[in-house]
This record gives structure tokens, C-alpha cells and sequence, in this order.
């Protein structure tokens, strides 16, 4: 799978000017730091023994609502002037997204209101109402509860925090680049998981421009990769979304994407895809082995590399991104003993 080497030769990067660069990362760490967690880099000594390289990982799972969103969403709202944060913000995410405004607004003292259709399950919208939101419901779909956020923005002025396509969304990803290379300077290869590439996108800018020989290597499911397929069609594409055990990696990139795709297709020096059962065996190591809760967008690295699917050269990080997986599902997963 070498699709991203063919579509953009590394001249092109050079030539490029991206629409994030690493003095917006650093400008986004010092304005989030104290507000999320400085996650630990930790080794991993049955995956090293694996891949025959240090293997460590990153784990976002520590930040207090479960994943890596809130960087993106502090440092967006942050950067938003006071005027348009006390306006209210609105998003329209009902995962880790929509957590990580939600709690950032009730942190910033600001309002925060979260769009979503009535077919999303209510442990969802409680999970997010309890953190202090104000909930609309709207239709029968994601799009639904989009189109209501535009309403929102027209209407009552609200000011909008977008779950990837955002320069400052972004560089908030990005602090995690940053950070890696810190704990870890002789990084080779960082195992990224990729949905809308705000995450593998960020942290791309920041270890290239502190490492330039590092690799980064974008994670998603077979079921519904859009950025894989943004990529390897040259432009942003409708892609049909499927369920997934990752479901924090669905959804597409958007038709008119401005920054993630120029991104993970100048950046990225490759994608893989995971079958559901390469997904589940990740979920699973991480339990057995790391002692740790995964959700599956968070296992997919740990899940690349059981699977023999990336050849890792030198030191590597795998950004667990996240942990907020169904309980019930998590259980029947590491109760089954099959892999
Ligand atoms: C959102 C999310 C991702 C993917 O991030 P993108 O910036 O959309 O690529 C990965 N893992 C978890 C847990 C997430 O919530």
C-alpha cells in the first residue's frame, strides 16, 4: 500500500506551503498548556518484541474525557475572540468530538451546544449532556444535525468548532507531534490512526519539521476509509459509511475539505487498512497485555502491528487515541479467546 508515495513525490512537500505549520503547533501547546493532559510515552515490551523495534505508546486515553479531541477543541475555542466564544459555541459531534467541546466550554465558562439526530443512542447524548451541554435534536441523520449547525451559525451567531477541518483544530492535534518527539528523539515511525486527518495531519507537521526522516503511517478500517480513498482518488470523495468496531474512525472527510486533506496528502508516507477481526485482536492486546480500556479507533495501531501489516524502521509510537468503547462491548471482546 504505497498509494500516498505515488500521488505526491517528496519534492512536492518542499514546494507546497501547507495550510498548518509547526509555529501554529507551538503556539497552540503554549495556549493549551494546563488545560489537557501532558500524556506519558510509554514503552511496550510484547509489541517491541514483535516488530523487533522500540515500540511505545502514547496514550490519549489519559485525557479526562477519554481521547486527544479536547487538544483540537481546547486550543480551536481558545484562539476563537471572546466576543464569539460567549456567543456560544456548536458542533454538530455526538463521539469524542462532541465530549471534548462540551468539556472545554463548561472548563471556559462558555456555552456550548451540540447538534445531533434522534437516532443517536441516549447513553451517547447523556454522556455529553452530563457534561454540561446544551442538546438539540434534529432529524434522522448526521447531515441533519450539520445543516442545523449552519442554521445555528446564521442565526443566532453561534460560533461554529469543526471536528477536524480547522487550522486550529489541527495545530491542537499537532501539540502531540511535539510531545513525541520530546520523550522520544530518535523517533523513526509514528502509527497514526486516520479519520479526517486532523490528528495524523498535526502530528505529521510537527515530527517532520523536528525529524524530517520520520514516517508517518495513517491507520483506518476496510469499512469506510475516506481519507484512503481522498487520497488515492486525488480528490475528496463521498464514501459509503459502514458500521465499524472503530467507529470514532467513520464518517467522511467532507466534499469541500480546506486543510486535512492537503495535509495527510503531502504528509503521510502511507495508509493501511484493517480487516474488523485485525481491529478486534487490538482491542484485545491492549486489554490482555497493556492493561489498558481501548476503544477501536484507539487500538488500530497496536492492531497494524499483530497484523504484520507496517514494517516498522527504529523507534516507534503508536498514538492510542482514545478509550471510550461500549462496556458491553469491550467485555465479549477480550472474553473471547480466539484471535
Ligand atoms: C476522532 C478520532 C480519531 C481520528 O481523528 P481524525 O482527526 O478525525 O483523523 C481517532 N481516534 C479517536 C479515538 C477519535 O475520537
Amino acid at each position: 500500500m504505497t498509494i500516498m508515495k505515488s500521488a505526491c513525490p517528496s519534492r512536492m512537500i518542499e514546494n507546497t506551503v501547507l495550510p498548518v505549520s509547526l509555529a501554529d503547533i507551538e503556539r497552540a501547546a503554549t495556549r493549551i498548556a494546563g488545560r489537557v493532559v501532558r500524556t506519558p510515552l510509554t514503552p511496550s515490551p510484547t509489541l517491541s518484541k514483535r516488530a523487533g523495534q522500540p515500540v511505545h505508546l502514547k496514550l490519549e486515553t489519559l485525557q479526562p474525557i477519554g481521547a486527544f479531541k479536547l487538544r483540537g477543541a481546547m486550543n480551536a475555542i481558545l484562539s476563537r475572540d471572546n466576543a464569539a466564544r460567549r456567543r456560544g459555541l456548536v458542533t454538530a459531534s455526538t463521539g469524542n468530538h462532541g465530549r471534548a467541546v462540551a468539556y472545554a466550554a463548561r472548563e471556559l465558562g462558555v456555552p456550548a451546544t451540540i447538534c445531533m439526530s434522534s437516532l443517536v443512542p441516549a447513553n451517547k447524548v447523556e454522556a455529553i449532556r452530563s457534561l454540561g451541554a446544551n442538546i438539540r435534536i434534529v432529524g434522522v441523520s448526521q447531515d441533519d444535525a450539520q445543516d442545523e449547525v449552519e442554521r445555528l451559525v446564521q442565526t443566532l451567531d453561534l460560533t461554529p468548532i469543526p471536528p477536524f477541518d480547522d487550522v486550529d483544530v489541527v495545530a491542537g492535534q499537532g501539540t502531540i507531534g511535539l510531545e513525541l518527539v520530546e520523550d522520544l528523539p530518535d523517533l523513526a515511525t509514528v502509527l497514526v490512526p486516520l479519520s479526517g486527518g486532523g490528528l495524523a495531519g498535526g502530528i505529521a507537521v510537527a515530527a517532520k519539521a523536528l525529524k524530517p526522516q520520520a514516517r508517518i503511517i495513517g491507520i483506518s478500517m476496510e469499512r469506510g476509509a475516506a481519507m484512503y480513498a481522498a487520497v488515492a482518488a486525488g480528490k475528496p470523495v463521498a464514501v459509503r459509511e459502514e458500521e465499524t468496531l472503530a467507529d470514532s474512525l467513520g464518517g467522511g472527510i467532507g466534499l469541500s475539505n480546506r486543510v486535512t486533506f492537503a495535509l495527510c496528502r503531502a504528509l503521510l508516507d502511507d495508509v493501511v487498512l484493517l480487516t474488523e477481526d485485525e481491529i478486534a485482536a487490538g482491542i484485545r492486546h491492549a486489554a490482555r497485555e497493556e492493561d489498558q480500556v481501548v476503544e477501536g479507533a484507539g487500538a488500530v495501531g497496536m492492531a497494524a502491528i499483530l497484523a504484520n501489516k507496517v514494517q516498522l524502521l527504529g523507534p516507534t509510537a503508536v498514538i492510542v487515541s482514545g478509550r471510550n468503547i461500549d462496556p458491553a462491548i469491550h467485555r465479549s471482546l477480550i472474553g473471547r479467546s480466539t484471535r
